[in-house]
């Protein structure tokens, strides 16, 4: 997948601001941050969108939530809170197809979304 930005990341042809890796997930800092902390947790395993999850990767969705606890430690969020979003194809404003959760925090978050 050597088209695809985030394997290109995993690969390391790329190297993000790295906050927190494990040998199933990567977590970097958002090249466009939405708040003061905004980290992209991302599958090493190429998945395109939600839509193409299976039952084998009910590990590594679940790696993807603790690494986002972790990071929201690591990065002083925890405690006041922050958002987990994942967004599916274009009415989900989907941008990159590799999945990746955004963890946005350090200020006051808006609901609804827009
Ligand atoms: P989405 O719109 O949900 O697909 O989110 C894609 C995210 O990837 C956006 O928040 C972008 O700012 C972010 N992004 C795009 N290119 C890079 C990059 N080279 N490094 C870090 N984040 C990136
Ligand atoms: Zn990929």
């Amino acid at each position: 997948m050597t088209d695809c930005l985030f394997c290109r990341m995993v690969a390391k042809e790329i190297e993000p601001d790295v906050v927190y890796e494990t040998a199933r997930v990567l977590a970097f800092k958002d090249l466009n941050p939405q708040g003061p902390v905004h980290v992209l947790i991302i599958p090493k395993e190429h998945i395109s969108t939600i839509n193409e999850l299976k039952e084998a990767h009910v590990l590594i969705a679940g790696e993807m939530m603790l690494a986002a606890q972790v990071v929201a430690g690591q990065l002083g969020v925890a405690e006041e809170g922050f958002r987990l979003v994942m967004n599916c194809n274009p009415h989900g404003g989907q941008s990159v197809y590799h999945i990746h959760m955004h963890l946005i925090g350090g200020r006051q978050l808006d609901w609804p979304p827009g």
